[in-house]
């Protein structure tokens, strides 16, 4: 090893799904939406030659936007882009003890992530035999909380007495919930941030608002918090939304009733896909978010995973201890669920003769 190899940051790296080049696949492998974005982020034709510009650095329309939407204050909003840069900017700011930090064992894979790459102690917590976070885990002393709600890649919700339940017990750290699928049945904890000065609220632009390409993400809470994740982002990287980003995300959000009619689609579909689920013999926990982390009753999931992939349908699937035989599928389109039905209908048939 040569001398300067010791002085390089050393991290093991996040690992998006797949991302394939083909045109003619079933994409269901990454929690996109399957319909466009509003026709007004599309139709917003600002003169290109503003991009000669920098963007506004403090990104007040979008920010306004947000607060407007969900009726709190400008000064309880952030943004960034996406919600990987929000948090990766909540871990950087917010968890900053000696203690180590809190999240599920089975969770979004990015968290150990980030804090390893910024050397943060963490410690996971098993969640139960259904899938569920167990509160009484996150009640010792850390250095803070943080766990998707609904949790990822499983699709469960916890309601709100569970995180008023963690809450109640980390009154001297920062809680993050990342609200990534809560627009897909989970109960937001949204309504907390005025009563848990702690409380962070973490939401996104790439999976509700069919917008993942344009990278916007938010979290709302207390000022306080916010102006200390501002503190570090302006220390860091001050135009990080872009001018497009910031015109498309005001066009988005104030076109609710699009957001509403889509958001059903998504939801509709899952509940039809999940009683074909049911009846082709898998099992899953009642999904919250627009994805179903399923598992075969006779049939390993990696076998499932490699013949769709086969067919040119992609779902994920994760070689990892006490998940190895879930599927987690992302709702597409009626037409594609109906194709991937067939699939696993035709598919299953071969197995069990
Ligand atoms: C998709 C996802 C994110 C990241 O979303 P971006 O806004 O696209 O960066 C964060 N957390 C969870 C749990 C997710 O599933």
């Amino acid at each position: 090893m040569k001398p300067w190899e010791n002085n390089i940051r050393k991290v093991v790296p996040y690992v998006p799904g797949e991302q394939p080049k083909e045109k003619d696949i079933i994409k269901l492998n990454t929690n996109e939406n399957p319909y466009p974005p509003s026709p007004k982020v599309l139709g917003v034709k600002q003169e290109l030659e503003r991009l000669r510009f920098y963007p506004d650095p403090v990104a007040k329309d979008l920010v306004d936007a947000i607060a407007n939407y969900h009726g709190i204050s400008s000064e309880q909003v952030f943004v960034g882009v996406g919600s990987d840069d929000v948090l990766a900017m909540s871990f950087l700011t917010f968890f900053n003890s000696e203690k180590p930090i809190f999240f599920p064992d089975i969770t979004y894979s990015f968290y150990d992530v980030w804090a390893d790459l910024y050397r943060i102690p963490y410690e996971t917590k098993a969640l139960n035999d259904d899938f569920q976070l167990v509160a009484s885990d996150y009640y010792a002393a850390n250095g803070g909380v943080i766990f998707p709600n609904p949790n990822a890649p499983t699709g469960l919700a916890a309601d709100l007495d569970f995180v008023r339940d963690v809450l109640d017990h980390n009154q001297d750290v920062i809680v993050i919930v990342d609200e990534a699928y809560v627009d897909f049945g989970g109960e937001s904890a949204l309504s907390l941030i005025d009563e848990y000065e702690n409380l962070l609220v973490v939401r996104t632009y790439s999976k509700s608002r069919s917008m993942a390409g344009m990278r916007i993400g938010y979290a709302m809470g207390n000022p306080a918090l916010i102006k200390a994740i501002n503190d570090v982002k302006y220390s860091f990287n001050s135009y990080t939304m872009s001018y497009p980003s910031i015109v498309m995300g005001v066009a988005s959000i104030e076109d609710d009733v699009y957001f509403k009619e889509m958001v059903a689609k998504v939801v509709a579909t899952r509940e039809w896909f999940e009683t074909e689920l049911t009846r082709l013999g898998f099992t899953y926990p009642k999904s919250g978010a627009n994805f179903v982390f399923a598992s075969h009753k006779t049939v390993p999931a990696k076998e499932i995973f490699e013949a769709a992939r086969e067919a040119k349908i992609y779902v994920r699937y994760f070689n990892k201890p006490r998940i190895d035989n879930h599927l987690r599928i992302s709702i597409g389109t009626d037409e594609e669920m109906q194709t991937l039905v067939k699939f696993l209908e035709e598919f299953l048939n071969t197995k069990d003769n």
